[in-house]
C-alpha cells in the first residue's frame, strides 16, 4: 500500500512532466511521499529509475535527514508517536492511539484531517 503510494506518485510525476524527476522536482514531491520513502517496506532502489542523478541525491538526502529524525510526532498532541500508535493510510502520519481513538491496529485508517479532507 504505502510502496503503491511512492511509486504511482512519482511515476504520475515524471509522465506529466515528460521527463525524469530532478532535483528541484524533489523538493515539490508532497510530504506524504517523503515519509513513505523511508518506509521499512518500501525498496527505494526500485524507483531510482525515475529520477536524475541530482534528483536521485536529493532523494537521499531526504531520506537521511528522515531517519536522522529518530521520532515521529503525533499531530494531535505534538508528542513521541515511536510507540502505540497508528499510522494514517493517506497522510502517512503517525497518531497515537489514544489521541486518535482507536484501540486496535486496523489495515485502514485515516486521520481526522483525512477524514475531513474526503468528504
Ligand atoms: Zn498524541
Ligand atoms: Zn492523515
Amino acid at each position: 500500500m504505502l510502496k503503491w503510494l511512492v511509486d504511482e506518485e512519482l511515476a504520475m510525476l515524471a509522465i506529466n512532466t515528460n521527463k525524469l524527476i530532478s532535483e528541484s522536482d524533489v523538493e515539490c514531491i508532497p510530504k506524504r511521499v517523503q515519509c513513505a520513502i523511508i518506509d521499512e517496506t518500501i525498496a527505494v532502489g526500485e524507483i531510482k529509475h525515475f529520477f536524475t542523478t541530482d534528483g536521485w541525491t536529493a532523494v537521499q538526502q531526504i531520506i537521511n535527514a528522515k531517519k536522522q529524525r529518530a521520532t515521529w510526532v503525533c499531530p494531535v498532541c505534538s508528542e513521541d508517536a515511536s510507540t502505540k500508535s497508528i499510522c494514517c493510510n493517506r497522510c502517512l502520519e503517525w497518531s497515537h492511539f489514544i489521541c486518535a481513538r482507536v484501540n486496535v491496529k486496523s489495515k485502514q485508517w485515516f486521520c481526522t484531517i483525512c477524514k475531513l479532507a474526503a468528504k
